[in-house]
């Protein structure tokens, strides 16, 4: 029995239908869905809530679920877009039991069509668009018969036949579904199931000149593949008498089922192709996989887990009801997925040199680190001190309020698995700019205690200067600095935040140097950041994940 019907949970309401199909043996108590990506662009997180969902069930009841690449309108498809899809569906931890490309049925859905016609349910129709307009009616008028629509079944194959084999130009006709002209769903217009265009598929070349619309291709791509559960965003709850007549009509042996659930919709970000395809070609980010971007392989290069996307869709869950999700949600999830996996290491985003005046010729041995406290199984490592040091400029402060624990002239501060230091003169330039502290440090107090119980209340991050490497830290953030932009009649690209990403040169401690494109990190006390492949052997990247703490819901408020 599957794992979801013997939990007995409380579940969403589509999991609660397919219990009930499953305990019913509807479809032969069997479970097949389906994800189906048009392949015109990169997937985004609000595909990763319909793939979780998609694949999540498949697993549930072990049943199982394909990758349908919606291959069935060619004017913006390519294949880079396949192969970034398949990698992004993998990555986010789900195997497709099958790949498939929904133009590879275009021969069965053309011979779906001839047989519609057969029964008399589709016909030619020669009307322009502009005369359609006019035919089809609105929601108060009731849509007029099309001349083509009493032509004889004879004719009909006949120019069909033609369609196909390129007789006519591009528009001059189209092939129309039979339903009713007076529906109030105008979807159900007799609409259009098949149209002229020559233009090249990326899979197919010129085979092709003529092109099923989407609400006919995909029911009888989700039947010929035995879909049970086809699921769906909102906006094609319209569609479905549609998708429904289209099985009925032919008499279809399987019945798929479709079911619309609502979008994921983020803060602060955008989620159309259009959009994100414009923030692309107009280079406000690197490219699609920019970290800023919402995109799957923008989120992993920017060091987003794909649990942490699992973890937010479950969070948000599956309704009917459309809402935003605010984007702490998902910086939470990261923040705890990291917490728990993320190496530990020391790095000085914004140094200030401190020199250690009592620091022994001979030098000491190197300290031990912990890796990561929150897994002893990371263990730990080796953490080189010496004479020159660098320590994090807004740790130290020339006239200290109350309370401040960090360093001061004066004062003492723990460095993290390091030594006390006691700031004992403070070098400026004729500015005032502090340029360098000079400090001594207790050799007693190694490992961050003092044998004489004396305490020190700041423990601050620190590298060694003369063993850190120099890294270039790209620090991101949200890419919009509203809520929701584009609303409101606002153009989304004046919405932009302008401190989406700042670069700085970052100081790191030799371990963290050794960090492949693709490890994540916890710099402490600084925040989650990624190894980027555009690292070299002189110069690492690291782009900031996260930071340690949500800034943003503090701001707002303000
Ligand atoms: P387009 O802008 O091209 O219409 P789309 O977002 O609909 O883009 P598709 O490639 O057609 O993209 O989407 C594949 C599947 O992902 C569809 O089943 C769609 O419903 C689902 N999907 C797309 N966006 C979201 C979203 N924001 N939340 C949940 N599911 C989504
Ligand atoms: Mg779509």
């Amino acid at each position: 029995m599957a794992e979801a019907i013997e939990k007995n949970e409380p579940v969403d309401f589509i999991r609660e239908i397919v219990i009930n199909d499953v305990k019913n043996g509807k479809h032969g108590g069997q479970v097949v869905t389906r994800f189906p990506p048009e392949p015109n662009g990169y997937l985004h997180i609000g595909h990763a809530k319909a793939i979780c969902l998609d694949f999540g069930i498949a697993q549930e009841f072990n049943g199982k679920c394909n990758l349908r690449m919606d291959d069935t309108n060619p004017t913006k498809e390519d294949t880079e877009y396949v192969d970034s899809i398949i990698n992004d569906v993998r990555w986010l931890g789900f195997e497709p039991a099958a790949v498939y490309y929904a133009s590879d049925y275009f021969d069965r859905m053309y011979e779906c069509a001839v047989e519609l016609i057969k029964r008399g349910k589709a016909y030619v129709c020669t009307l322009s668009n502009e005369e359609w307009e006019e035919y089809k009616g609105n929601l108060n008028v009731p849509g007029r018969e099309s001349p083509g629509r009493s032509r004889s079944i004879e004719e009909n194959l006949d120019l069909f036949t033609r369609m196909k084999a390129g007789e006519f130009a591009d528009g001059a006709m189209v092939l129309r579904a039979k339903i009713d002209m007076a529906s109030p769903n105008i979807n159900m217009r007799d609409p259009v199931i098949y149209r002229i265009r020559r233009i090249t598929h990326f899979r197919h070349g010129d085979k092709y000149c003529i092109y099923p619309m989407y609400d006919f291709a995909h029911p009888l791509e989700d039947a010929f593949e035995g879909v049970t559960h086809s699921l769906c965003t909102l906006e094609f709850e319209i569609h479905r008498p549609l998708y429904d007549w289209v099985l009925e009509a032919l008499d279809y042996p399987h019945r798929p089922q479709q079911i619309e659930f609502s979008r994921l919709n983020l803060t602060n970000t955008v989620m159309s192709k259009r959009k994100l395809l414009q923030l692309v070609k107009e280079n406000h980010v690197s490219n699609w996989d920019d970290p800023r971007m919402p995109t799957i392989c923008g989120m992993r290069r920017r060091g987003v887990p794909a649990a942490a996307i699992r973890k937010m869709c479950k969070i948000v869950g599956i309704t009917k009801f459309d809402g935003i999700t605010d984007a702490a949600v998902l910086e939470h999830c990261i923040r705890e997925e990291l917490n728990a996996v993320a190496p530990r290491f020391m790095a000085v985003l914004d140094p200030l040199k401190v020199t250690i005046t009592n620091f022994p010729a001979e030098g000491v041995p190197e300290l031990d680190a912990v890796n990561n406290p929150e897994d002893p199984a990371a263990g730990s490592r080796k953490l080189p001190f010496s004479g020159t040091l660098y320590i994090d400029r807004a740790d130290f402060m020339l006239e200290p309020p109350k309370g401040y624990f960090r360093l001061a002239p004066g004062a003492e501060v723990r460095l993290r698995y390091g030594y006390f230091i006691r700031c004992n003169e403070v070098v400026q330039d004729a500015d005032g700019n502090v340029t360098e502290l000079k400090c001594t440090f207790d050799p007693e107090t190694r490992g961050g205690n003092a044998p004489d119980g004396r305490k020190v209340k700041g423990t601050i991050h620190w590298v060694s200067a003369e063993h850190a490497k120099a890294a270039e830290v790209r620090l991101y953030d949200r890419l919009f600095s509203v809520e929701q932009p584009g609303t409101d009649g606002v153009d989304f690209l004046t919405q932009l935040n302008p401190d989406s990403k700042k670069v700085v040169t970052g100081y790191l401690e030799p371990a963290a140097a050794r960090l492949n494109p693709g490890d994540v990190a916890q710099f402490e006390r600084v925040g989650y950041f990624a190894c980027d492949p555009d690292s070299t052997a002189d110069l690492p990247v690291f782009n900031r994940t996260v930071t340690l703490k949500d800034s943003w819901s503090k701001q707002q408020k303000k």
